[in-house]
């Protein structure tokens, strides 16, 4: 039974940085407001750890050029980011196994492979560009795009075998974490659309640019610190009674009473929670047509980051390996020497099959090849799967089967009554990113703010 009662004008349910943002911009306002976080800790899917003394990453965590609502949240909060590391010789792979050093931009596939890539790239940013990030599916081809998977585009149009491999790799493994006959060319596009509008921003200088000083969970630490005793912990809310301009939110130990509430948990959350009275059919269809990505992150931690003094900056790509990315996680200061790879999709499936000792064993074998035999030999290997986490149950984020954008896009914002949603599953610029969080945080509030004057 509930031990506590809070009365507040709107309740947030969720402490990542949609629901801080969007409880930031509300007591900004002037709005009296609770945020029931169900973790101990706030931050959602960005979550600190300390190596070497200092700040690293088990969720996300790199920031782009392009993300302003970022740029300005980190302004605001006084958080300073810092390039991330990527001086000297990257690593490809190839079909064969063999490694390859390479240097600046463009890995070493060969005229054909470089050539397909290329014009595979410009068809997909000539469709993205045609998309509204903020609703993708109102595009007039929309259906067409939506039906086909993006597994059968690559087929039609990417003739060369290993441009069609490296790109499923990229967007399918990097971004949406799932194989790529499971979700549509339009899921796909809409992922170029909100990161910018452009394959290109994908590319690890753009994308991966830069990191946070203190982690990026320190994002939502300082909005949380900012909002005081709004926020509570251990507080998974289980039941949400509402009726037209009144709603309670009930979590373990605590229940909040308001006039309106913004769900900013990710969609595939919404279902472990009971409605009274039950949501309505078109939310329920849509949520249930919505599914989490595949990725367990992995920190393999040395004394030093040995692979610095042999010329290698530690990132580099495989299309074809377990360990399919890497890059140079070390703190600022090189305290320790910290790599990062991402299981994602099948090969988060695959590998999640293997004892956590075999799984070490193929990762750290995988890790050798990019960066030599010393990878063998890490002080600490830390891995974060994410379907594992209770509160989250996947990652980067969640999407749509074949046709389900088109089917149920309208439907992801939608307000019922009081329930508004946020959460950087359906955000449109920054889509999946934290930048698409603070968005969606932000238009949350907006929207709460004017349902309530109206
Ligand atoms: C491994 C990994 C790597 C990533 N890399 C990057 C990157 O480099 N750059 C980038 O921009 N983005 C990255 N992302 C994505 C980024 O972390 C997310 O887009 C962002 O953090 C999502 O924020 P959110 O607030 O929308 O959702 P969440 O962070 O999921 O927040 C939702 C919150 O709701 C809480 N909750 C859920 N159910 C309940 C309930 N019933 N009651 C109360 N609380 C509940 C959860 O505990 C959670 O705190 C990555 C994510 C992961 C996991």
């Amino acid at each position: 039974m509930p031990e506590r009662t809070i009365e507040a004008e709107v309740a947030v349910v969720g402490g990542g940085i949609a629901g801080l943002s969007a409880a930031t911009r509300l007591a900004a306002s002037g709005a009296d407001v609770v945020v029931l976080e169900a973790r101990d800790r706030v931050g959602g899917r960005t979550w600190n750890t300390e190596i070497g003394g200092e700040a690293n990453e088990l969720g996300g965590q790199w920031v782009a050029p392009y993300q302003s609502a970022m740029h300005e949240l980190l302004e605001e909060l006084g958080i300073e980011l810092f390039p991330s590391f990527r001086e000297g010789s990257h690593t490809y792979i190839d079909p064969e196994g063999r490694s390859h050093r390479y240097e600046g931009h463009d890995a070493p596939l060969g005229d054909a492979a470089e050539k397909a890539f290329e014009a595979a790239d410009a068809k997909l940013d000539s469709m993205a560009k045609e998309l509204d990030p903020e609703a993708p599916w109102r595009h007039p081809d929309a259906r067409d795009l939506d039906e086909i998977t993006f597994e059968s585009w690559l087929r039609a149009e990417v003739s060369d075998e290993t441009a069609r491999d490296l790109m499923r790799a990229w967007l399918a493994g990097g971004f949406l974490a799932k194989p790529a006959h499971t979700f549509s060319l339009l899921q796909g596009l809409w992922m170029i659309a909100g990161a910018g509008g452009t394959f290109e921003l994908f590319e690890p200088e753009q994308c991966l640019a830069f990191r946070v000083v203190g982690g990026s969970q320190m994002i939502s630490l300082r909005m949380a610190e900012r909002l005081g005793d709004s926020v509570v912990l251990n507080a998974p809310v289980r039941d949400v009674r509402w009726s037209e301009g009144t709603v309670e939110v009930e979590a373990e130990r605590v229940t909040a009473t308001a006039r309106s509430a913004i769900l900013a948990v990710p969609p595939n959350m919404t279902n472990a929670i009971r409605f009274d009275p039950v949501l309505p059919a078109w939310r329920m269809r849509m949520a249930q047509a919505m599914s989490q990505g595949s990725i367990n992150k992995v920190l393999a931690v040395y004394e030093t980051p040995f692979w610095r003094d042999e010329g290698l900056s530690g990132q580099g790509f495989a299309p074809y390996e377990l360990v399919r990315e890497l890059y140079d996680n070390s703190p600022p200061s090189a305290s320790a020497g910290v790599l990062t790879t991402f299981l994602a999709g099948e090969n988060a499936e695959r590998a999640g099959r293997l004892s956590a000792d075999h799984r070490r064993r193929e990762v750290l074998d995988g890790i050798a090849k990019y960066v030599g035999p010393r990878a063998g030999q890490p002080v600490d290997y830390i891995e974060t799967d994410w379907s594992g986490q209770e509160w989250t149950r996947g990652a980067y984020g969640t999407s749509f089967g074949p046709g389900g954008l088109t089917r149920f896009g309208e439907d992801l914002r939608r307000p019922v009554g009081p329930i508004h949603w946020a959460c950087t599953d359906i955000a449109g610029v920054g889509h999946i990113h934290m930048e698409g969080a603070i968005r969606s945080g932000r238009q949350a509030a907006a929207a709460c703010v004017e349902a309530v004057a109206a």
